[in-house]
């Protein structure tokens, strides 16, 4: 079999889609951008596996991106969906289950007590910028490079994930109006903050950052710098937005607050707003955006902060995330995960050790990155001098033996509870062969 012929069909299917869907993906990530050529068309997916529509089957460490921590067509998930299918799509009215899943998310989340549900990471990034401005009557917004937060106007400033790879931080279409109030520091950059905060301090809103950052490829915090960025909000009455769409569920049952906790690295008090999406829905839209509720009650119809939504709390997507996040509870895998992830990435640095490959494999909990750099990857700055052809190398030579990895250097990857050893021991073997290639060639 060729090359060609292992995904003849994919490059069909493709083909077809790009005549009308610009770049024949919904979704910018999706189009191996970052590494070059054309992505695979997926038919299924089951545990740790999916399958291509070649029938080629890999070992999946992309999970939609977050999302299916507890693998693909999880059955209690896949059951609770079907279950509720059959109750009626969507009623634009309350149910009983929302209030369950927002109750299971303010009890597990610290700081969250009052949640309101949207459809997805970006709209519920957007809700808490919308919130923290009414809330404190102030208009500007720090961020930081390297950190995404969906596709938000106001955030789309050096923002990482696909608009890193695609090399546009900063979208046409985005108007300097609609960030003329967001201030862009660097991750990790305590002097920044507090330069910041002496300059503009009295008119800024609130703080939005990735805890733990996944959208530059996994970059964690220092102590003084969540410290320093806790002090100066509070110090100047600005909120502090932790975007957990990805760390939340993820890291651990807490989130990157109780991960960062065990840490040492979490300061004593905690944020004002937390960000939630991915895992909340299990593979279905689900965001939503949390805190205090003296905060949370400005949100419209009890407040005067409008944010509203036809399919949010949708019974489907919130069967989803409760099925997912109920199967969480009740078994815990994070110890498990931690355990799969540190074999995994301890592997893949002694492969690389031997080769004598300069790498950083940086991680929390099961989300990870082999950054192809000689240096720590603290910041954006940092990140984006990692050597992008080789891991595009590394990337392709992996998918032609069945490893499914995201398809940029600056993406985590995920593993899910569904992997086992087996999963992990024949990524490793696949690794070995895969990385020596990206010498030979590089
Ligand atoms: C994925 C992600 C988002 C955006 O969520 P969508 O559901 O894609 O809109 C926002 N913030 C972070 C940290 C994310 O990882």
């Amino acid at each position: 079999m060729t090359f060609l012929n292992k995904y003849q069909r994919s490059r069909e299917a493709f083909r077809r889609a790009c005549r009308i869907i610009p770049g024949g993906v919904n979704s910018p990530a999706r189009a191996f951008g970052g590494v070059g050529g054309e992505p695979i068309v997926i038919e299924r997916g089951q545990g740790a596996y999916i399958w291509d529509i070649d029938g080629n089957q890999y070992i999946d460490y992309v999970g939609s991106w977050g999302p299916l921590i507890l693998g693909h067509a999880h059955p209690a998930v896949v059951a609770a969906i079907e279950q509720a299918a059959r109750k009626g799509t969507s009623f634009g009215a309350p149910t009983e289950a929302e209030t369950e899943l927002a109750e299971l998310i303010c009890r597990a989340i610290p700081n969250v007590e009052m949640i309101r549900l949207v459809n997805s990471g970006t709209e519920a990034a957007m809700s808490a910028i919308r919130l923290a401005r009414g809330y404190t009557r102030r208009e500007r917004i720090i961020k930081f490079a390297g950190c995404y937060h969906g596709h938000v106007d106001s955030l789309l400033v050096q923002a990482g994930s696909s608009a890193t790879t695609l090399g546009v931080p900063n979208s046409l279409g985005v108007t300097s109006g609609s960030t003329a109030d967001t201030i862009c520091l660097h991750y990790n950059d305590t002097a920044a903050v507090e330069q910041a905060f002496a300059q503009f301090g009295s008119t800024i809103a609130g703080v939005i950052l990735e805890p733990i950052v996944g959208n530059m490829g996994v970059v964690l915090p220092t102590r003084d710098f969540l410290q320093a960025v806790r002090d100066e909000t509070r110090r100047y009455g600005a909120l502090l937005i932790y975007d957990e769409v990805m760390t939340g569920f993820r890291v651990a049952w807490g989130g990157a607050q109780e991960y960062l906790g065990k840490l040492g690295l979490q300061p004593a008090e905690g944020p004002d707003l937390v960000v939630l999406g991915k895992i909340i829905g299990g593979g279905l839209p689900v965001g939503a955006y949390g805190g205090r509720a003296e905060i949370m009650k400005f949100v419209a119809p009890v407040g005067p902060v409008f944010q509203a939504g036809t399919l949010s709390g949708n019974p489907i997507a919130v069967a989803s995330g409760l099925a997912t996040l109920r199967e969480l509870e009740r078994t815990r895998p994070y110890e498990y995960l931690e355990q799969l992830s540190r074999r995994l990435c301890e592997g893949l640095s002694e492969i690389c050790h031997r080769l004598d490959l300069p790498h950083q494999i940086q991680r929390a909990g099961s989300m990870w990155t082999l950054f192809f750099n000689e240096q720590p990857v603290s910041d954006y700055r940092i990140a984006i001098h990692s050597h992008t052809k080789r891991f595009a190398r590394f990337f392709w030579a992996m998918l032609e033996r069945g490893v499914y990895l995201p398809c940029s250097q600056f993406e985590a990857a995920f593993i899910s509870a569904a992997h086992g050893e087996r999963e992990i021991d024949a990524t490793l073997a696949v690794a070995r062969q895969a990385l020596a290639e990206c010498l030979e060639n590089y």
